[in-house]
């Protein structure tokens, strides 16, 4: 069985170290990828400290990274979108039916046998899949991405995950020109709705707690900054926002957001707190507001996110950093001091 060098967390409590997994030896449609950048998702820490246990429990050794770009190393024999030495990219998802209503809509993503690039069931190996915090993965060749060449790498690897999750969403609720777009929490996904709603043409409105990231917020594409701590400047938006994406990771109260949507508005949370998060009723009967989820995007809408990213010249702003650091990464992370997100330099694994 082929091994490769990797990052994992033995325990809820444990920091993250260095190990040795399993990696299958490709199958007929399984591309081979020498991972060279892996984005760190807000994801990656509530999986690696079993916060979503209620929904999702994790299983030790957990290897987390699903933002993943890399050079393909090998491909089975039946494998036509791929050879050696094309970069490639891999997200959130590795699997799926394939035949459900989902899977036929390009909505992989909902498919009941959907399999997420960690801690999910590994239908090859047994155990669980491991994620980019590795040196190379095994992935079918329909759930690899084409990164385009334009795109500068390091910053590239967080779109197959912060990207579509944005990117999904504003698209899904008409986000365009003459639209008023809230972005709630200036973090990894944050940043990346800030960019795609300003390319979208829309007028952005960035919430931060942290006042430190105004200045960023206007470079990075929004008209006005909010800081949501403070409650006058909050009023002055009250009923007017078409759309408004929340990327909070932890608790907030999102009724002070769904006030400001005016009528038939809509608040989509990506966010995944640990928590449940309160609703008032009445903040949603008058105006008619809805309250609404998304959750990443399904492979064919992730290639459409990276042409849209190439033609736009749209990668993350990213800190690059050695695999040695993730701990202290993650520290920071909580602390929301990111700008604005960490990408994972994997060659930093080889002396390991
Ligand atoms: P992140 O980089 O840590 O950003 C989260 C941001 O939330 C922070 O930068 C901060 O922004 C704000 N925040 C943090 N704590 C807060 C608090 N106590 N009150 C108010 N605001 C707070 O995280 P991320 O990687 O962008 O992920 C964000 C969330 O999305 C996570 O829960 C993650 O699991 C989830 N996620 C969901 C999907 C999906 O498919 N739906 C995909 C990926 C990630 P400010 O400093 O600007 O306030
Ligand atoms: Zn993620």
């Amino acid at each position: 069985m082929p091994t490769a060098k990797a990052y994992a967390a033995a325990g809820a409590t444990t920091p993250l170290a260095g190990t040795t997994i399993p990696r299958r030896d490709p199958t007929d449609h399984d591309v081979q990828i020498e991972i060279l950048y892996c984005g760190i998702c807000h994801s990656d820490l509530h999986t690696a400290r079993n916060e979503w246990s209620s929904i999702m429990p994790t299983v030790y050794p957990c290897v987390p990274g699903h933002e993943i770009v890399g050079r393909v190393t090998r491909t089975g024999s039946a494998v036509t979108k791929f050879k050696a030495g094309d970069l490639a990219g891999v997200g959130c998802l590795v699997d799926s039916d394939r035949t459900c209503p989902n899977c036929q809509a390009g909505l992989e993503q909902f498919c009941p046998g959907m399999v997420l690039t960690y801690n999910f069931p590994d239908r090859n190996l047994g155990g669980v899949t491991y994620g980019g915090y590795s040196e190379s993965i095994v992935v079918d060749e329909n759930f690899v991405l084409r990164i385009p060449e334009n795109l500068d790498l390091a910053g590239a690897a967080p779109l197959l995950c912060a990207g579509i999750t944005t990117y999904s969403p504003l698209r899904h609720w008409g986000v365009a020109s003459g639209k008023k777009v809230g972005v709630v929490g200036l973090g990894g996904l944050g940043h990346m709705a800030v960019k795609f709603a300003r390319a979208l043409g829309a007028h952005v409105v960035v919430f931060t707690t942290s006042p430190g990231k105004r200045d960023d917020a206007l470079r990075l594409g929004a008209h006005e900054v909010v800081i949501s701590r403070d409650a006058n400047e909050m009023q002055k938006h009250a009923g007017s926002f078409d759309f408004i994406l929340d990327a909070v990771s932890a608790d907030h109260d999102i009724n002070a957001y769904i006030q400001l949507l005016g009528r038939d508005g809509n608040l989509t949370l990506v966010g995944a707190p640990e928590k449940p998060l309160p609703v008032s009723a009445f903040g949603l009967l008058f105006a008619r507001r809805s309250l609404s989820g998304s959750l990443i995007g399904g492979i064919a809408e992730t290639q459409e996110m990276l042409d849209f990213c190439s033609e736009h010249n749209i990668t993350a702003d990213v800190e690059v950093i050695p695999i040695q650091q993730i701990n202290e990464a993650y520290e920071r992370m909580l602390r929301s001091d990111v700008k604005y997100r960490f990408s994972i330099d994997m060659a930093s694994l080889k002396g390991e």
